[in-house]
């Protein structure tokens, strides 16, 4: 029997419709994001970032520097966003060009508007198990396994990859709801033996088809995250014929990759709460 598929549009559509009506509610939420230089997948996802902030109501600025700005003058152009009362979220996209040090510029972003959950502090708090600016897609994942009514609390989850942006706080997202987890990456010796265990599984790897459909659990749940551009087209880290194997699992493309902006726009209204006292940013 094949898959039940988790599809993320629609349930990333009633996550914008639900930022829409707190956004409403609010009254005003500025989001600004800053792109320095030129490049093109930065711009398309600056595009759709934007169009999606617009749609739900949020005030976004695009702001484009040139690529030949200095780490202190962006420092500086940060330092300035984060004094800005009309700037609840702050969206720095990466990556910079190679004169910047990336970390330097995002460890300058005032905690409690670094929408994408990538500051330090941010990272550090969700480690401590308290509620945060989290990144984006993984809470994408938690969500698409929430609207699925699928039991976190004591599965045994898999995850392959340990990015800062995707394994590592998925892993702690799903620690923190009483899954059972185990991380994987490069250097993890015979896989096979870690995925078939896996009650939740989701790949983070950015390898074409990685997962084979003898890899995964019969009757398991498999998030792909992956996205990869092949000749074939967009491909995931999951052979599609695991479907055949899984009892749910995500399409590549329209599973994951719809959830991460609505995410994002959910990340804005949180900071725009912290601003206005709603919200306590945890000490
Ligand atoms: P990174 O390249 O930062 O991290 C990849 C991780 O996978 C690393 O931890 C690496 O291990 C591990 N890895 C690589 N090859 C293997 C292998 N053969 N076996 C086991 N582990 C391996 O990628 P990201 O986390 O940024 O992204 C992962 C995928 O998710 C990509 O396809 C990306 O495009 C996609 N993505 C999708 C998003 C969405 O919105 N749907 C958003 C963000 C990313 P090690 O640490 O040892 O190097």
């Amino acid at each position: 029997m094949s898959a039940t598929l988790i599809r993320g549009k629609p349930i990333a559509e009633r996550i914008r419709a639900a930022v829409a009506e707190e956004v409403r509610e609010i009254g005003h939420i500025g989001l600004v994001t800053v792109l320095v230089g030129e490049d093109p997948a930065s711009e398309v996802y600056i595009r759709l970032k934007q169009k999606a902030a617009a749609e739900a109501g949020i005030a976004a600025t695009d702001l484009r520097i040139d690529a030949s700005i200095s780490e202190d003058d962006l420092l500086a152009k940060v330092s300035q966003l984060n004094a800005d009362a009309d700037v609840d979220a702050i969206l720095v996209q990466l990556p910079l060009p190679d004169h910047i040090d990336e970390a330097r510029v995002i460890r300058a972003l005032a905690p409690a508007k670094d929408v994408d959950g990538f500051h330090p502090v941010n990272a550090g708090q969700l480690y401590l198990g308290r509620p945060t600016l989290v990144p984006a897609t993984p809470l994408g994942v938690l969500a698409m396994l929430d609207e699925h009514g699928l039991e976190i609390d004591g599965a045994r989850a898999v995850v392959l990859g340990r990015s800062a942006i995707v394994g590592k706080p998925m892993a702690h997202l799903l620690m923190q709801r009483n899954a059972t987890v185990t991380v994987c990456h490069s250097h993890t010796k015979d896989l096979a033996r870690h995925t078939l265990d896996a009650d939740i599984l989701v790949a983070a790897v950015g390898v074409p088809a990685m997962v084979s459909p003898d890899m995964v659990k019969p009757r398991g749940v498999v998030i792909d995250v992956g996205i990869n551009r092949t000749e074939a087209g967009l491909v995931g880290d999951v052979d599609p014929g695991a479907a055949e194997v899984a009892a749910h699992m995500t399409p590549v493309p329209g599973g994951v990759g719809p959830m991460t902006i609505a995410c994002l726009l959910q990340n804005a209204v949180r900071c725009a709460r912290y601003r206005r006292g709603e919200l306590v940013y945890p000490s």
